[in-house]
């Protein structure tokens, strides 16, 4: 049984810490807050270890009525793996500071540079290559969801050149920090980040990437262009999507016009937090044209990584094959 910590318990952090809670191979050892909140005393009351991320706000969480175990320096002596799931950037410190005077193992997020980790990892796209590895990045919840149709697409076609267009959602729904908003921004420079992001997972695909956020908080949405280099019809794509795992495909006309819907459909299906792991690609969006592949998929940004940082322990500690690993996280998380 791996011994699970993780290190910020946010949108990404509750949701892995509830994820690794599902598995039988590996358990939740403790989780981590900076200050007292109602999210450190949600975590309590889900039965989950809390410690102070911040040594010296150890107190604030007694004054506050909060029990906490110990601090980060405690929880790390406790496991054998860390999932860092702190802001942006945070991660490359904890790295230095905590988990490798340590000699504990980390997965970290995609809001890290690349040279954080010895991987940066998609279960499906290149889950050998975080076997046995101390340092695993799970990629972003944009390069997550263009890595697992890329890979898909990639390894069954002779494809050339990938074009992308990201919609972005302009911030989180528990988000209130980037304000009431009212503005299309565009990420000027062209390539945007993900291009060269999804390139860490897939080195050989030759893709460009633009991106744009909107006022919309629920998903991401990609427009996605893919240069074909043999015959190929929508059939055979469709065929492809339908036989690859965290990709789920959905029709316009059954009532799926646009994102509002698919999140309405999720809440719905009743997974926790509404979560949709699971790319939505809609079928009839999927066309060729003149040798030039086409289709749309949505993204929902707060859980498509989830998984794959499950997968990303089992690799690392060699618990089960891509394929063992992929189904039982699928079946633990009713995808
Ligand atoms: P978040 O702000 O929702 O959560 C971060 C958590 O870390 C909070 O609980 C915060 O209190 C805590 N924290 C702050 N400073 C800390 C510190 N010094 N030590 C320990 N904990 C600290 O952030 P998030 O959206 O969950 O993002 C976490 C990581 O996941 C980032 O790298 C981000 O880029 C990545 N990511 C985010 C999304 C998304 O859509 N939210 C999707 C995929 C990946």
């Amino acid at each position: 049984m791996i011994k699970v910590g993780i290190n910020g318990y946010g949108t990404i952090g509750k949701r892995v810490a509830d994820a690794v809670s599902k598995q039988d191979d590996m358990k939740v050892i403790g989780v981590t807050k900076t200050r007292p909140s109602w999210e450190a005393k949600m975590a309590i009351d889900k039965g989950f270890d809390l410690y102070a991320a911040i040594p010296e706000n150890a107190e604030k969480f007694g004054e506050a009525g909060i029990k906490i175990s110990g601090t980060i320096d405690d929880l790390i002596k406790e496991v054998d793996v860390i999932v860092d799931c702190t802001p942006s950037k945070f991660g490359a410190g904890n790295k230095e500071k905590y988990y490798l005077p340590n000699t504990v193992k980390a997965t970290f997020q995609g809001g890290e540079k690349p040279e954080v980790a010895d991987v940066s990892f998609n279960a499906l796209a290149n889950y050998e290559k975080a076997v046995g590895k101390n340092y695993v990045r799970v990629v972003s919840c944009n390069t997550t969801g263009l890595s697992r149709a890329l890979y898909a697409v990639s390894s069954n076609l002779k494809i050339g050149k990938v074009r992308v267009v990201l919609i972005r959602r302009a911030a989180d729904p528990g988000d209130s920090k980037k304000g009431p908003i009212n503005a299309i921004v565009p990420s000027v420079k062209v390539p945007s980040h993900h291009g060269p992001d999804v390139q860490t997972v897939l080195p050989d695909i030759d893709i460009v990437t633009s991106a744009v956020k909107v006022p919309t908080t629920i998903m991401h949405l990609h427009s996605i262009m893919a240069e074909l280099k043999e015959n190929t019809t929508a059939e055979d794509v469709i065929k492809i999507f339908e036989n690859t795992p965290r990709i789920k495909l959905i029709d316009s006309t059954d009532g799926f016009p646009s994102t509002a819907e698919i999140i309405e459909y999720a809440r719905d299906f009743g997974r926790p937090r509404y979560d949709l792991y699971e790319n939505m690609i809609w079928r009839d969006s999927i066309s060729v044209k003149d040798n030039e592949l086409y289709f749309f998929q949505a993204i929902h940004q707060e859980a498509d990584v989830v998984p794959e940082n499950v997968d990303a322990i089992r690799a690392m500690f060699n618990l089960a094959s891509k394929e063992e690993s992929i189904k039982k996280t699928n079946k633990s998380l009713r995808i």
